[in-house]
């Protein structure tokens, strides 16, 4: 579907645009100490959330209504936005009653068309920012299914939320970033908000900084980042949350690199590089191919000696090997794991159509 997305706020949207403030409100004085001290930085929204999706029950839900009467003073008091998250019609219709400056749709959300389309419905002929968490699983169509249905109930103010991906076991994020996901998103729609929440991506302070400059490299449009008076005790999210002082220094701490320059120097070395790149690409395709002309070779050999294709052993040393020789480049076990596997499947595939004729 085709869509033409506007910026949040403004013609000329500022970059990066900064949402920050608590997971959830918990108390009025923590809203307001929070935003206060958000009042006094570069913050375009505030964010608290008051229904709290929780992965298991007798877990801080969220104050409920009372929360946005307490948004609704910081408005008054501070003249920040604010935003809230909403999962439900009624979410949506108690939200705009208390003058709520945009929504946010949770990764828990989603997922679920049902109740994406019913908070479309709910929105509809309604002209507020409307922002789109990935669903908590890495599927793009998904995500690009919510942002249609927001759109088709007219709203075109709409921005996307990366929060990572859900995974399982220990890893260093509490939710994996698969970049490549919503690159492949502003890939296809350069006029859509992308915004990294490295809150929920990192789970921990001390990452914090490192994911929101990445997403600033890959050219994202800002962040969502949970901010608490004091962090250690807060209701939800306690590990990830920093104070406002902390979130000073994170913000001036990231670098904002050019996107696009028109200094011809600089463009022609760029244009130097990339053709290296080119260059280097090319010669992998090639030696590849080559692989699999041996790979061929083998095959028929295997095939007139009556041998199995696979072979373990021969295998485990080729990934053993592999993994060494690619440290030594500077090579991820990972990246070479997966490209080990992507250049087996071929080979076998070559051999299959050899033992085949
Ligand atoms: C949140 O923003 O506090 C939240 C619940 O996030 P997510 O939907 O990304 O888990
Ligand atoms: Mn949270």
């Amino acid at each position: 579907m085709e869509m033409e997305f506007k910026p949040l706020y403004g013609e000329t949207q500022k970059r990066p645009f900064i949402i920050a403030g608590p997971c959830s409100a918990e108390s009025e004085e923590q809203i307001l100490e929070t935003a206060h001290a958000l009042s006094k930085q570069d913050v375009d929204l505030f964010r608290a959330g008051i229904w709290k999706p929780r992965t298991r029950p007798n877990s801080f839900e969220g104050v409920g209504v009372i929360g946005l009467k307490w948004l609704k003073k910081v408005k008054e008091e501070t003249g920040l936005k604010t935003t809230t998250e909403v999962a439900k019609a009624n979410h949506v219709y108690e939200a705009l009653k208390y003058g709520i400056d945009a929504v946010w749709i949770g990764a828990r959300t989603t997922v679920n068309p049902f109740a994406v389309q019913e908070i479309a419905d709910a929105l509809e002929g309604i002209d507020i920012p409307v922002l789109i968490k990935n669903p908590i699983n890495p599927d793009l169509n998904l995500w690009i299914g919510a942002i249609e249905r927001v759109y088709k109930a007219g709203i075109r103010r709409i921005a996307v939320i990366h929060r990572g991906f859900s995974a399982y076991g220990e890893t260093k994020f509490r939710n994996i970033p698969r970049w490549q996901i919503p690159i492949e998103l502003k890939w296809r729609y350069p006029d859509l908000t992308v915004i990294c929440d490295n809150s929920h991506i990192c789970g921990r302070r001390d990452i914090l900084s490192e994911v929101a400059q990445e997403s600033l490299d890959l050219n994202f449009d800002g962040l969502m980042t949970e901010i608490h008076p004091n962090p250690d005790k807060a209701w939800s999210d306690a590990k990830q949350q920093i104070t406002p002082d902390a979130f000073r220094d994170l913000v001036a701490g990231l670098k904002f690199r050019k996107v696009r320059t028109d200094d011809v120097a600089i463009i022609a070395n760029l244009n130097g590089m990339r053709e290296r790149i080119d260059h280097i690409d090319s010669e992998l395709l090639q030696l590849l191919g080559q692989r699999m002309e041996v790979v061929q070779e083998i095959g028929t050999y295997k095939k007139d000696n009556d041998i199995s294709i696979l072979q373990p052993t021969r295998w485990d040393e080729i990934v053993n090997r592999a993994v060494e020789r690619g440290a030594q480049s500077g090579l991820s076990r990972e990246f070479i794991n997966i490209y080990l596997k992507a250049v087996h499947q071929e080979s076998i595939n070559h051999q299959d159509k050899i033992m085949n004729t």
